[in-house]
């Protein structure tokens, strides 16, 4: 974070200091353990433990001063009504002071902590950079990751989630976006929003956000996200597969391993691009991230360097790993929805030509009253991709082996098993040495068991 003082605190959050005036020089942290020389603590109130009973220890590893809810005796503390806005208030005034800082919004029904990883890792390369860690996208993890900022930042890229209509705005009034990327607006989360439109709109917010000189990033593949065009006055740059895309990929293809090859093609040139990232949709990802390297001013052929050696950095998202005996793990088991359900299936067909295919699936949640059809779905869309074998984790799963058995052309296998434990000794006993498994499912299907048996204790 900038140098700033209490008493500055105090006037952009409307609070007001108790003990005397401190300058903070370090970061902002809302775990004590975390703290270091010069860190300000905010001290949430949560249900089962209240912050404020560890600011003397935040203190005591140096912390300069707190911000919280009530007075602390003996301590610095800029007393707020409401420390989450008053951390929003704080990283909206401490932006205000970086206006060389561009600030690049990414949001989406899914992808969003891929894309953010890769434009990072390419912004990365042409100045300063400051990232979302993980996908800690919320109204805490936002303006943390705003005050980790500082004067020498030319990049902030930030992952903005949304669970209902309003909450973009909220993160885009603490932080409005110079480069705004819309990746896609599937059925993640859609039990919570209602209905795809309501999902639009939402993700929406961030475009209509932008800063005077900003730029719409949109994906032209996706009528939903096209239309956000018309929510800003600002430029828009089209990515995609569409001919109609400024930035888009032609000659597509994957090697053996899956990892995408396609050409670059820009107003400014086409160049060919070789990612180490696997799956179609790490090129519609790449081509968000050419997109807003470019708006940030990167040259073209630093984009596509930049691009050819990213990797994936967050865990579980398509970690591709070969065993010394030729099984070939796909661990995709961050997370799942429906578009990355198929995305990740075609991967697995691509990359088992000649070899078995397995997929170890879990359920997807948050799909309200689709998800039984939706489930059925993805079965069948594995039997016809040409799954070997369709292992279904927990009960909330079946319904895929439903789908994959209404394919009356397929003769794969089907397993239902009641939890992780399970499928990795039925897997045990069917995997053979050239295959190729695929583990996938909602965060809380856990599969990334089945890919620390599978992998780390083979
Ligand atoms: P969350 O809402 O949980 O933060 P996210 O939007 O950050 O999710 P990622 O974590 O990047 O998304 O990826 C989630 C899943 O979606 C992974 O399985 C990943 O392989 C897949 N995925 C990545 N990019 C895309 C894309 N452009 N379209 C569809 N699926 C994608
Ligand atoms: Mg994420």
């Amino acid at each position: 974070m900038i140098e700033i003082s209490l008493s500055e605190i105090a006037d952009l959050t409307g609070g007001m200091l108790h003990g005397p005036d401190a300058r903070i020089t370090g970061p902002v942290v809302i775990d004590s353990r975390e703290a270091v020389p010069g860190a300000l603590f905010a001290a949430f109130a949560g249900e089962k433990a209240d912050g404020h009973d560890h600011a003397p220890g935040a203190v005591e590893r140096g912390a300069a001063g707190v911000l919280g809810q009530r007075p602390l005796p003996g301590l610095s503390v800029v007393v707020v009504d409401d420390v989450q806005a008053a951390l929003g208030e704080l990283a909206r005034g401490v932006l205000k002071r970086l206006p060389k800082t561009t600030v690049i919004g990414i949001t989406g029904s899914s992808g969003k902590t891929s894309t953010k990883d890769l434009i990072a890792q390419v912004l990365e390369r042409h100045g300063e950079t400051v990232a979302t860690r993980g996908s800690f996208n919320n109204e805490i993890g936002h303006p943390l990751t705003a005050l980790r900022a500082e004067a020498t930042t030319r990049h902030l890229v930030l992952e903005m989630g949304a669970r209902g209509v309003g909450h973009i705005a909220y993160l885009t009034r603490i932080s409005p976006p110079d480069i705004a990327v819309v990746l896609n607006v599937g059925t993640a989360h859609l039990g919570e929003f209602g209905s795809q439109a309501v999902v639009a709109e939402a993700k929406g917010e961030l475009v209509e956000a932008l800063t005077l000189e900003g730029t719409a990033v949109l994906n032209a593949d996706d009528p939903l996200v096209r239309t956000m065009a018309a929510r800003t006055s600002g430029r828009i740059v089209l990515f995609g597969r569409s001919p109609e895309a400024a930035v888009r990929a032609a000659e597509e293809w994957y090697d053996e391993e899956g990892r995408a090859r396609f050409s670059l093609v820009t107003p400014e040139g086409t160049l060919p691009v070789s990612l180490r990232l696997h799956g179609a949709h790490a090129v519609l990802n790449a081509l968000a991230a050419a997109a807003a390297a470019r708006e940030a001013g990167m040259p073209l052929h630093e984009i596509v360097a930049a691009l050819s050696e990213a990797v994936p950095v967050s865990r579980w998202r398509m970690e591709v790993t070969r065993r010394p005996d030729g099984l070939t793990v796909i661990n995709d088991a961050y997370n799942a929805n429906p578009e990355s359900m198929r995305a990740a299936l075609d991967v697995l067909a691509r990359m088992s030509e000649g070899r078995r295919a397995v997929a170890v699936l879990g359920h997807m949640a948050e799909l309200g009253a689709a998800s039984v059809a939706e489930h059925e779905k993805i079965g069948q869309h594995a039997a016809r991709s040409g799954v070997a074998c369709l292992i279904a984790v927990g009960r909330a799963a079946a319904p895929l082996l439903e789908g994959a058995k209404q394919v009356g052309s397929w003769n794969g296998e089907c397993v239902q098993v009641d939890d992780v434990g399970t499928a990795v000794t039925v897997l045990g006993e069917r995997l053979r040495t050239q295959d190729v498994v695929l583990l996938k499912g909602s965060r809380v299907a856990g599969l990334e068991r089945v890919a620390r048996a599978l992998v780390e204790e083979p």
